[in-house]
């Protein structure tokens, strides 16, 4: 297996795990649209300049993380590619978005458009970094950008974006903006001067990196990650104290705003962020579970000066990145789930070599509906492939055989009842949008249903190839073993199975055995569930009609109900 796996620090995201990413991309983009933020990608990889000129030499980023793309000899080409590509300047991949996005914003003079330029991006980042829990060497990241806007409104309108987010994916109970001002050309350097004083007299404290910066750039010993470092900088003056009044001005207003939007913050005068181009509002958002470890989640910030710094005129900016990978784990921690597939499933069964091309058929014409459709093309039996089917959580099982093809017909049938009818293949579609159109989501089974346990339609002539038949004394003795009220509540998948009392025998007395499933319990997951369980249903050739009932606490009722007919 050697080379066949992940480089160090990387991951593949498999399809069970989509479900998070899905989540996080989905609420970002539904949050961050509506505030009128539009799509950019840029490349994946860029001239190192880009990253050079904004982040700055001496960060850690381009010092130390930077991975380049190696061109290979010959594939140049010829020609228009001169330029810089013959003088080699070395390619990166985008270690960071918000520099691309702001080169971007320059080389297609966004400056023109009207402002402020709302941009948001989902893109993979790339650090040479070491590989540590939560952190990888390429991870995912969903960033926002505001360009063109110089007040505090802007701050915060990337602060409600980022926090609406969060509450969408109920995660903002615990989470807090620590907010600082790292001040403007005005201030400063005022502030520097006093930071460089103090630094100095700790110099032999201080790691060889940033006895370096110290004549470089002081502010960076404050980002040191290195403990000794960490300890000085604690103890080192704040530029708080030296903000000058433009400044204070910006960072008060943007605070009203935050409380006036019930934003939770905390003023942090130690903050400060890694990047140079930061002016005034740095924030990260930290989560208070995780307090020890004061984990910063994310952060962001205003970036005045970085257009400048790529060649453009003075533009105010300000933005923040997000890594989704951060953002899934702590989904996880807190036990949030991703919604589970609510598409009905429905299955589609051929029988035989030759009923396959049916099969196709049938499959070509479902295609893109709003269906979950499952097709294996086994060589098993029918008893085999609806047992499958019934793993599957399908609610329609549409089979072919040979007669089937030939007809141009399927056959269709109801998971629930058992009940099947023969529909022409040019109908089926309707067919199934009429079988499904009242199709509530809430009723999809959340659980593998095991066909062991069903009780089938005796009724149903088709029983006689029903791998799902139990008699109804097998029905009766297992519902009697239960409990009138039984709950067994796996992690997995919350769902709780009921044999619930029934007060009106009277009304149901043609079914004596009703298994009831109940597909979501809100807060009490224990908790005694009572049920005042009332069925109304009649039973039409096509499908029981089933009322659903929710009881006080917000509980499901009758996600499926399998009937048996009594004697
Ligand atoms: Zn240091
Ligand atoms: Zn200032």
């Amino acid at each position: 297996m050697d080379g066949l796996q992940t480089p160090r620090g990387t991951k593949d995201i498999l399809p069970q795990e989509q479900p998070y990413v899905d989540l996080v991309i989905n609420s970002f983009r539904s949050v961050v649209e509506s505030l009128g933020f539009q799509k950019i990608d840029t490349p994946t990889f860029e001239y190192r300049s880009v990253f050079v000129r904004s982040v700055g030499n001496e960060s850690d980023i381009v010092e130390k993380e930077l991975y380049q793309v190696q061109r290979l000899a010959g594939a140049e080409g010829s020609g228009s590619e001169a330029g810089r590509e013959s003088t080699r300047e070395p390619l990166v991949l985008r270690p960071e978005g918000t520099s691309a996005v702001a080169r971007a914003y320059l080389e297609h003079g966004m400056q023109t458009w009207p402002q402020p330029v709302k941009l948001y991006y989902i893109s993979s980042m790339f650090r040479y970094d070491r590989p540590q829990k939560g952190r990888y060497r390429e991870h995912h990241q969903l960033g926002l950008e505001l360009f063109g806007e110089l007040g505090p409104h802007a701050d915060a309108t990337i602060m409600l974006a980022y926090w609406q987010f969060l509450s969408r994916i109920q995660l903002t109970d615990s989470i807090v903006f620590q907010v600082n001002s790292l001040g403007d050309e005005t201030c400063r350097p005022r502030y520097r001067k006093k930071l460089k004083l103090y630094l100095e007299s700790q110099r032999q404290h201080l790691c060889a990196d940033c006895q370096r910066r110290l004549a470089t750039n002081p502010l960076r010993v404050l980002d040191c990650k290195v403990e000794s470092c960490r300890e000085i900088a604690s103890q080192a003056p704040v530029i708080i104290d030296e903000l000058c009044l433009d400044c204070k001005n910006h960072l008060t207003t943007l605070l009203e705003y935050l409380d006036a939007l019930k934003i939770s913050y905390q003023l942090n005068p130690h903050l400060v962020r890694g990047l140079d181009y930061y002016r005034r509002t740095v924030f990260e958002v930290i989560d208070a579970y995780d307090a020890a470890n004061q984990a910063s989640i994310s952060g962001g910030g205003r970036y005045d000066g970085l257009i400048k710094l790529l060649g453009g005129k003075d533009t105010p900016a300000v933005g923040t990145g997000i890594g989704i990978e951060r953002i899934i784990d702590k989904l996880i921690e807190r036990g949030i789930k991703p919604p589970v597939d609510t598409r009905p499933a429905i299955s589609v069964i051929a029988l035989g070599d030759k009923a396959r091309i049916g099969a196709l058929q049938v499959i070509n014409q479902l295609a893109g509906t709003p269906y979950r459709l499952n097709f294996a093309f086994s060589k098993d039996s029918l008893k085999a492939q609806l047992k499958a089917a019934a793993r599957e959580r399908s609610m329609q099982a549409i089979i072919i055989g040979s007669r089937e093809l030939f007809d141009q017909t399927v056959i269709l049938r109801d998971m629930t009842t058992s009940l099947q009818h023969t529909v022409a293949l040019a109908k089926l579609n309707q067919e199934l949008v009429d079988r499904l159109l009242n199709y509530d989501p809430s009723q999809a089974p959340v659980a593998p249903i095991d066909p062991d346990d069903l009780a089938a339609n005796p009724e149903n002539p088709d029983n006689l190839l029903d791998p799902l038949t139990a008699t109804t004394a097998d029905a009766m003795s297992s519902a009697e073993e239960r409990s009138p009220v039984e709950t067994s509540r796996d992690s997995q998948s919350s769902s709780v199975s009921v044999s619930p009392e029934i007060t009106s025998s009277e009304s149901v007395s043609r079914f004596s055995i009703i298994f009831v499933n109940i597909s979501r319990l809100t807060n009490t997951p224990r908790a005694t569930v009572k049920l005042p369980l009332i069925l109304a249903f009649h039973r039409s050739r096509q499908s029981p009609n089933i009322s659903r009932r929710s009881n006080t606490k917000g509980i499901w009722i009758a996600k499926t109900i399998w009937l048996a007919q009594s004697n």
